[in-house]
């Protein structure tokens, strides 16, 4: 197991992740805890893995990517969008101890919070929902992350994020390329987005498919 996480660390930094502190971070958390059963045998692959009712567990490099691009440092506040299996949460929590998780569904929910208690980690925020509307009562956040596609930026969550703060999401409709894109919003609320990366992710479902611009 030591040699197949060894590996995958090798691959991430290949593909070009720089950041000492998200090598660190991957390190420390270890993928095989937060897939299921049947999905064990291949949980270092650098790749996508189904984790039940249509979601996956993301690439590791995607998870490492949209980690360095968030910069988070230690003692900001961060709200993830699309916790399914807890994996990019506890990247997180190796980054800064204030991460609060959104996820739509309970199936997924439950174990998420299961695997990172086993993996050994206390404060564990993760709420219920439709994270299109964030999660009011702990905002602002200094850095959001969201990990399931849109065609826009929910209006709520740049509502919800700091000034001279950055959230880190993937834009793009279900059947057209979806970019990683870099929205940070200045001193002075100013918003600004930035293309990055193509990616694939499943659809942000609830109230984000209803809006359609
Ligand atoms: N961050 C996860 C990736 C999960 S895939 C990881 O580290 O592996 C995307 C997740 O977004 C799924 O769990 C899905 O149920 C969830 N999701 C989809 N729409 C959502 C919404 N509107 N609010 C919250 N979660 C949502």
């Amino acid at each position: 197991m030591a040699t197949e996480k060894n590996n995958l660390i090798r691959q991430i930094r290949a593909k070009g992740i720089k950041s000492g502190r998200v090598l660190d971070a991957m390190r420390k958390v270890d993928r095989i805890s937060f897939v299921p059963q049947e999905q064990k045998a291949v949980a270092y692959a650098d790749a996508p893995l189904p984790i039940g009712f249509g979601q996956t567990i993301s690439q590791p490099y995607i998870v490492a990517l949209m980690s360095e691009m968030l910069n988070v440092r230690h003692g900001e506040k961060v709200l993830e969008i699309g916790t399914g299996s807890g994996y990019q949460f506890a990247v997180l929590k190796e980054l800064t101890p204030h991460v609060y998780g959104v996820e739509l569904k309970k199936e997924l929910a439950d174990p998420a919070v299961k695997y990172l208690r086993n993996a050994g980690y206390r404060d564990i925020n993760i709420k219920l929902g439709d994270g299109y509307e964030g999660w009011e009562e702990h905002a602002p956040f200094d850095k959001i992350i969201v990990t399931a596609a849109a065609v826009h930026a929910p209006p709520p969550l740049i509502k919800q994020l700091e000034c001279g703060g950055r959230m880190v999401l993937p834009l793009g409709g279900r059947d057209e390329v979806q970019y990683l894109t870099v929205l940070t919003k200045d001193g002075r609320g100013r918003i600004s987005e930035e293309k990055t990366d193509p990616v694939r992710f499943v659809p942000m479902l609830g109230r984000a498919q209803e809006k359609k611009k």
